[in-house]
């Protein structure tokens, strides 16, 4: 897929120009602060790019789901105030996007703002025309740099691009569209894939793009446990997605030789912090559940990442958030880092693999290409098209 990027443009396309830019600010708060900051100094090289250029830039983000409602521990006036620390200018914070006209109207060249939280206002989530046009007349031009959000059609997204012309991407989307076309279309080879986290159904497309190019498929975490239910082994009370059975039993069927389930368990009887935890192999007992990859598996696991092309990693091993249960995503992270070392091309993403990763002490400059999308990058490998990008499309 072409895209047409801020790097086609050239400097009388922004001197001056007023730049609509969807960013994805969507960060974590702690007390009226920013408890991690990653997303927002992931969206540093687009705007210092445009302030360079001498483009007056106008940022638009979503934050939370406050349902589009005012919900004022869902303001972005934090991410205004830290990002005015980052970059080393003020940000203006609009506060009720429909009046920011005048002020952005008066803005002069450098001039950096950002509106409050598109979803507190219903027209973004449902692609309203109206809400779209009052974002569009805010810009010359759209930048869109949300990777994460490009799979969902929300006025900020994609509507804008109705009223607005050009769009361009960014340069986070630039690169992220870079690294992961080449690992869907051309894997370097051995390709292993190592999937996990609580929801089968969420990665049935996945599986199903990724199976036939890969040439292994790890899987642990929750939805390890449908598998083998789906194979006849006794899972106790571990998580069961009934739905996605007759999707795994196909799979199971077809690519059964690159499909690789755990074959020990961490087990507890509850999901809770200082639970006991027991090591089972094969089957697990009623009344217990499985929480994490057993030792058995987490070698097996680490010692098939060697030696391959391409290491793509989504979704945790157990439930890594609960001190004890999080061995198998820690050293999945670490090895992650190790073949990254070796000349492996190593791609991860998704907030909780991102965490994960990051738990495990290993930065996002130790990985090839750390995603900043989690549902946006599935789709994009699944070969979905995400209306985020079409509209930046270049006209074939
Ligand atoms: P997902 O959003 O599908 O990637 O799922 C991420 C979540 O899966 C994390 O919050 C983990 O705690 C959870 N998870 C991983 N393994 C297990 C497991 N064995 N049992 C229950 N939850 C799990």
């Amino acid at each position: 897929m072409r895209l047409r990027t801020l790097r086609n443009l050239n400097a009388a396309d922004l001197e001056g120009k007023r730049v609509l830019v969807r960013v994805d600010y969507n960060v974590p708060l702690e007390d009226g602060q920013v408890k991690d900051d990653t997303r927002i100094r992931a969206s540093l090289p687009t705007l210092q790019f445009l302030l360079d250029k001498g483009a007056i830039v106008v940022l638009a983000s979503h934050l939370g789901r406050p349902k589009g409602k005012v919900v004022p521990e869902l303001s972005l006036k934090p991410v205004a105030d830290h990002l005015s620390m980052l970059i080393g200018r003020p940000v203006t914070f609009i506060p009720d996007i429909p009046s920011g006209a005048e002020q952005i109207q008066q803005a002069k060249p450098r001039d950096l703002f950002l509106l409050e939280n598109t979803r507190f206002y219903p027209g973004e989530r449902s692609n309203d025309p109206e809400f779209a046009k009052l974002l569009a007349s805010y810009g010359d031009l759209f930048v869109n740099d949300a990777f994460g959000t490009a799979h969902r059609a929300h006025a900020s997204t994609y509507g804008v691009a109705s009223y607005l012309q050009p769009c361009v991407a960014g340069l986070l989307v630039e690169r992220e569209v870079r690294y992961l076309t080449e690992i869907r279309d051309h894997p370097k080879k051995p390709y292993t894939v190592i999937l996990g986290g609580a929801k089968v159904s969420d990665k049935i497309g996945v599986l199903e793009a990724l199976l036939p190019k890969a040439d292994r498929c790890l899987i642990g975490g929750g939805m390890a446990y449908t598998f083998l239910k789906a194979q006849g082994k006794a899972i106790g009370d571990s998580l069961l997605d009934e739905e996605s059975i007759s999707h795994v039993e196909r799979f199971l069927q077809t690519f059964g030789d690159r499909i690789v389930l755990p074959e020990d368990h961490v087990i507890a009887k509850e999901v809770r912090p200082q639970e006991p935890l027991e090591i089972v192999e094969e089957e697990i007992p009623e009344g217990y559940r499985g929480v994490d990859i057993g030792p058995k598996t987490i070698a097996k696991f680490v010692s098939l990442m060697e030696g391959n092309g391409t290491v793509f990693w989504n979704g945790p091993m157990g439930v890594f958030e609960i001190p004890g249960m999080d061995q198998g995503t820690l050293e999945i992270a670490r090895k992650l880092r190790q073949v990254t070392q070796s000349g492996t091309i190593t791609v991860t993403g998704g907030g909780d693999t991102v965490r994960a990763l990051h738990a495990a002490g290993v930065s996002d400059e130790e990985i090839t290409h750390v995603s900043t999308g989690g549902g946006a990058t599935l789709e994009f490998l699944a070969g979905k098209s995400l209306p985020g990008l079409e509209i930046l499309k270049e006209e074939e």
